[in-house]
């Protein structure tokens, strides 16, 4: 697989990107970076009361719809921000904007609480009222921290630069499909972790320069690549988890020995008949007292699909995503799980961690251990999906 410019024949695509690279770059303070290089939204505070915000030296404020400027300050130390009335409220000052954007004028690094980000942050009053606080930056300074925050820098450079291609074009996805809304991605394992600027180190960013604009295209356009801890022998369909009509070639899940016995392979837990019912409580009312479950069906990739439970009063049934949303995702670590019935409690035992669709994170490491470069390790993940240039940015040929 090598690096190609996109071409006429994949005019659709085309037109998806150069309109992100519109959208970002029609937002971009024009001292940030380069002109074009697509920037994205990380909501780092959702519904909050409020934040204390320090900026390092001075600070612009302006109103993020029409760029108009309200405020200047010299510094800006601990200040509260809240919502306040229809607008936003900074220290003492109020103003009437619904969402304003704070660009730090010199040094690009400030804090929110007591996290450090680069960048710019958007205050945005919420429908509930509440505070929304997005931190705004480069794709490109994104991503070494948010490689950062979900891998070791100390892993093989030809996992961190596979991993660093997937996460740029799950994010460019995201910045493409979220354009009408208030954030691209969450700070959370919800999208992609990201710790801001603490989460940065050298050799992550190494894999970002080397793979600079570099993202999976499928027919020439974005789809949404993901990853995942560990998939546990075989990845997921992505029509299956997210119960879509269209399976997408690269994502339609794929064998995969090269996790095995790496970390998070395997995996074991206990739970007492007491705190299933609590666990369970949500979907099995009625249902009476839990005397067992029973898995009906598995998908190819052998997740459970759907599951039984049975209780003195009567039963219920859940597919298998709902389990695990109710017993939570870091107690049921994957779907592919066989679960055994005890006096005290029923045991479970199973492989993998995570939603399981698309890179498998343990599995590039070990591909990378065995001296496997990038692209196989991409083509293996994703077969069909190509590795292109995202225009927009440095190296982009038209
Ligand atoms: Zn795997």
């Amino acid at each position: 697989m090598n690096v190609i410019s996109t071409t006429p024949s994949l005019s659709r695509g085309r037109r998806n990107l150069a309109f992100l690279v519109f959208l970002s770059s029609a937002l971009c303070p024009p001292s940030s970076a380069s002109a074009e290089e697509p920037y994205v939204r990380v909501a780092i505070l959702q519904d909050a009361e409020s934040a204390r915000v320090t900026v390092e030296g001075p600070a612009r404020l302006t109103d993020l719809d029409s760029g108009a400027g309200l405020a200047d300050w010299p510094d800006l130390k601990w200040k509260l921000v809240e919502s306040a009335g229809p607008g936003i409220k900074i220290g003492e000052a109020g103003f009437p904007s619904r969402a304003v954007l704070l660009t730090p004028a010199k040094n690009p690094v400030f804090r929110v609480n007591s996290r450090a980000y680069r960048g710019a942050l958007i205050l945005r009053r919420s429908s509930a009222g509440k505070l929304t606080v997005v931190n705004r930056l480069p794709l490109e300074e994104y991503l070494v921290g948010a490689l950062t925050s979900e891998t070791s820098p100390k892993w093989p450079m030809e996992a961190l630069k596979a991993h660093a291609v997937v996460s740029r074009t799950m994010v460019a996805h995201r910045i493409w499909i979220r354009k009408n809304e208030s954030f691209d991605v969450t700070a959370d394992t919800s999208t992609h972790l990201y710790y801001g600027k603490a989460a940065e180190r050298g050799r992550t960013r190494q894999a970002v320069e080397e793979t600079q604009g570099q993202v999976l295209a499928y027919q020439g356009e974005l789809f949404s690549a993901t990853f995942h801890a560990n998939c546990g022998g075989h990845t997921e369909s992505a029509a299956e988890l997210w119960q879509t009509k269209k399976e997408v070639e690269p994502l339609a899940g794929v064998v995969d020995p090269n996790c095995r016995d790496l970390r998070h392979y395997r995996w074991k837990m206990f739970l007492s008949h007491a705190e299933m019912a609590r666990f369970l409580e949500p979907a099995a009312r009625g249902a009476g007292e839990l005397q067992g479950l029973e898995v009906l069906d598995r998908n190819a990739s052998g997740r459970v699909r759907e599951i039984r439970i049975t209780g003195t009063e009567g039963e219920a049934v859940l597919t298998g995503r709902r389990l695990r949303e109710l017993l939570g995702a870091n107690r049921l670590r994957s779907l592919k799980f066989t679960v055994t019935p005890f006096v005290a409690g029923f045991s479970f035992s199973g492989f993998g961690w995570g939603h399981g669709v698309g890179f498998c994170q343990w599995g590039a490491y070990g591909m990378a251990r065995r001296g496997k470069k990038m692209d196989e390790i991409l083509s293996f993940y994703f077969p069909g999906a190509q590795r292109r240039k995202l225009p927009g940015l440095p190296g982009f040929v038209s």
